[in-house]
């Protein structure tokens, strides 16, 4: 059985407005802001209104839409960080490396020659609000 959707998830309590987050775009299908522990400058985040646990759980009709939204952003995140290119990651359940329960994908841009930082460390607060407002100027 698979397990329920929780509304009390970080990123449905951010989508409902109950928590803080750096935001770099929104409408009514998703919402992307920066990762609080960005593996790259500019690591950002795309989540679906639609309260999905992961990708499985996504109904059809709202995956396309949000898919739209992901690569829009991932664009704007690629242009306004002048990447190289992208990793772009999404994790399913616990056993497949998801800790937040609400659909994601994580765009990290990369340069060449350049690692992912290592994961847990907490992203400087001006970084995050400079990177997100470089961002939003490419969107
Ligand atoms: P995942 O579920 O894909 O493994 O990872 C969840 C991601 O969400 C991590 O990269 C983590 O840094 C990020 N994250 C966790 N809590 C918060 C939060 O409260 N705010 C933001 N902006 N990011 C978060």
């Amino acid at each position: 059985m698979p397990a329920a959707y929780d509304p009390q998830n970080i990123f449905a309590k951010i989508l409902r407005g109950e928590m803080p987050c750096c935001k770099v775009y929104e409408d009514d299908v998703a919402l992307a802001f920066m990762d609080i522990m960005p593996r790259a400058e500019g690591h950002t985040l795309v989540i679906p209104r639609t309260p999905a646990r992961g990708l499985l759980d996504m109904p059809e009709d709202a995956l396309g839409p949000y898919m739209l939204r992901v690569r829009k952003v991932a664009a704007a995140v690629k242009k306004a960080m002048q990447a190289d290119g992208l990793t772009i990651q999404q994790f399913n359940e616990s056993a497949g490396g998801q800790v937040v329960f609400h659909l994601h994908f994580h765009i990290q841009p990369r340069w060449e020659g350049v690692a992912l930082k290592p994961p847990g460390a907490m992203g400087d607060k001006a970084a995050l609000e400079a990177n997100a407002a470089k961002i939003r100027a490419a969107i």
